[in-house]
């Protein structure tokens, strides 16, 4: 439990070399990630401008991590919550784990986000904490307008699977309407991504500002 804030009381440590500080946050993102590791990470070089070259801003890292930890404080207070519940409810007798599942308990390959975890830059453009936030309060029952995941209300994008038709948030690649045979197919990304560009920022320029000579992202 003490992981992630070991880890980012690391990142925040200016005698540290900023491989290791980045390194650290690294660790954080595998012990939280809202939008999965790969979408999360790539979410916070943008919300953070997390430079390429990393001595031009080493602030960014202590943004990322900060806008991380922010998210998880909101996370952990509805998990603990949900966890109380449940042995009050396995107390009273009823084991079986109520529909829906907490958003944080679903698996990514039966989950409407699956396109975040094979393409990581669809994932929602909201900050962290807000993303939890709204899944929090869809939780407790509230009817939030838009795409459930990012509130973006145009149109959706179909995207066939051959056989059938999935209907996609246009902002998040969520899946608003499943394929009618009632599989959960893989997400195809538009281009192909390159997980190690993305790890070092080939997206975002030494001043933090999103690459124009990328077109990736
Ligand atoms: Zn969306
Ligand atoms: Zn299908």
């Amino acid at each position: 439990m003490t992981s992630f804030l070991t880890h980012r009381a690391r990142v925040h440590d200016a005698r540290l070399p900023l491989r290791r500080r980045h390194s650290a946050l690294r660790t954080c993102i595998t012990l939280f990630a809202p939008y999965g590791f790969r979408a999360t990470y790539h979410h916070l070089t943008l919300s953070a401008a997390i430079p390429r070259r990393l001595e031009a801003d080493p602030d960014a890292l202590v943004r990322a991590v900060e806008e991380l930890y922010e998210a998880r404080v909101l996370w952990l207070a509805r998990a603990e919550e949900y966890a109380a519940q449940r042995r009050a409810e396995k107390r009273a007798g009823r084991r079986a784990v109520v529909n829906p599942r907490p958003w944080w308990l679903r698996s990514w390959w039966e989950g409407p986000n699956r396109a975040w975890y094979e393409d990581p830059f669809r994932h929602p453009s909201l900050r962290l904490s807000e993303y939890v936030r709204r899944q929090n309060a869809i939780l407790d029952g509230a009817d939030l307008p838009g795409c459930p995941a990012c509130g973006d209300e145009r149109p959706l994008e179909s995207s066939s699977t051959g056989h059938g038709w999935v209907e996609l948030c246009r902002g998040c690649a969520w899946v608003l309407a499943p394929c009618p045979c009632g599989q959960r197919h893989r997400f195809v990304p538009e281009t192909p991504f390159n997980w190690k560009g993305i790890w070092q920022r080939a997206h975002i320029s030494d001043d933090g500002m999103p690459n124009p000579h990328c077109s990736a992202g």
